[in-house]
């Protein structure tokens, strides 16, 4: 597509995305969440060249590049766990790599995904992973397709037949191929039962051979021993834990191991999509069983992991097919269903989802010198944490991908 056209689509699809590019742009805030758990009443955010340079407290009068006066502005949301390569097929079934679609039909649906993302509040997301992921997180990056920012660890390390130095290799040949983490299958699926399937000694030799070559570790693990085993092993963040013991997460505490339960959107999509998923590989009646079983599993989990003193809990949706532009029903459900209040649920979708990425100094925050990702919406989430539904406005690295309000 030649530069013009793709000019012309991208005013139709994001009005606003050229005006703000001028160089200065100031957003009058209503209420202003800081992603660290501040919040103030009516505040000024001065970006350029795509950084936030100020942030002015109190109520100003003047003219302002953005009015969201009648709006909470916080920061763009961090999703740790989404999968944008997960979509539905053009006959409404969960897309297979033998179910006929092209690789371009397949990229068309995974930009869809990201845009359907970023419109809905999240400007990152982590994706663990596949190896399509690279070319999206690129082109997204490079400023020519709407998406948000992404971080993936490519093709995933699950096979428990490799030799610890088989999977150093891995490790390394990943980095190589421009992975940002390496994301390990330490446990089976929740619909296959949960149990470890990778010994002490490979976690061991995965998450060494990446903290040596600085590389972060997401593990997905069900059962209570398996991620025990992750967190002995140094690994960085455990994802999923529906089996979590009391025990292991004070372990995961101790030695500072992010945690990423899901609170129920993944398996509620599953379940409302099921006919779109049913007959292809585990999901099958036995699956769907255990996924219906292991909804009040999951909050349990939640629930027993906030009340771990010092836990680091971060915010991922495992957002699949179906999924995309609705995560943040997971963090409604944290709030509605695991007693977080909403104020614990954003920090932890901001500035501590950040920090979880290693990229605390770049985004998470409304503060100088951070990007600007800043999005608005149509109430005061940090009292109804439903307001995260209602986005109005989406800015990413200072540029604008959505604003339902007057153009400036
Ligand atoms: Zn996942």
């Amino acid at each position: 597509m030649n530069d013009i056209r793709l000019a012309v689509m991208m005013m139709l699809v994001v009005p606003g995305t050229l005006a703000a590019q001028s160089s200065v742009v100031t957003i009058r805030a209503g209420r202003l969440l800081d992603g660290q758990g501040i919040a103030t009443q009516n505040a000024t955010v001065v970006v350029e060249r795509g950084a936030i340079t100020r942030v002015d407290r109190g109520a100003k009068k003047g003219a302002v590049t953005y009015d969201l006066g009648r709006y909470t502005v916080l920061p763009g949301l961090i999703d740790g766990h989404a999968h944008p390569s997960w979509y539905f097929n053009r006959s409404g079934r969960y897309h297979t790599p033998s179910d006929g679609d092209t690789p371009v039909q397949s990229m068309l649906a995974m930009a869809g995904n990201a845009f359907a993302t970023l419109a809905s509040g999240v400007t990152t997301v982590q994706s663990p992973g596949s190896p399509e992921d690279k070319d999206l997180r690129d082109f997204i990056a490079s400023g020519s397709i709407p998406g948000p920012r992404i971080l993936t660890s490519l093709q995933p390390i699950s096979s428990p037949r490799l030799t610890p130095d088989t999977l150093r290799a891995i490790v390394r040949q990943r980095k190589a191929e421009g992975a940002d983490f390496i994301k390990i299958f330490a446990s089976q699926s929740i619909r296959d039962g949960g149990t470890q399937t990778l010994t002490q000694e490979q976690l061991d030799a995965i998450c060494g051979e990446a903290k040596a070559q600085g590389l972060r570790t997401l593990v997905h693990a069900h059962s209570a021993e398996s991620m025990k085993a992750a967190t002995l092993a140094g690994c960085t963040q455990i994802e999923h834990g529906v089996f979590a013991t009391d025990e292991v997460l004070r372990l995961m505490a101790e030695r500072g191991t992010y945690f990423d339960p899901q609170c129920g959107l993944v398996f509620r999509n599953y379940l409302e999509n099921r006919a779109k998923y049913e007959g292809i590989g585990n999901y099958n009646e036995a699956g769907f069983a255990a996924m219906e079983k292991a909804i009040p599993l999951a909050v349990a989990a939640f629930k027993r992991a906030r009340a771990t003193p010092g836990l680091k809990i971060v915010w991922g949706t495992d957002a699949v097919a179906g999924a995309h532009g609705r995560n943040v029903e997971d963090l409604i459900c944290r709030v509605q269903d695991g007693g977080q209040t909403p104020m614990e649920a954003i920090v932890s979708a901001t500035s501590r989802g950040a920090q979880a990425l290693g990229m605390a100094n770049l985004i998470g925050s409304i503060a100088p010198g951070l990007q600007a990702d800043l999005i608005a919406v149509d109430g005061d989430p940090s009292t109804d944490i439903t307001a995260l539904r209602r986005v109005v406005f989406v800015m990413k690295g200072g540029r604008v991908y959505r604003w339902d309000g007057e153009r400036p």
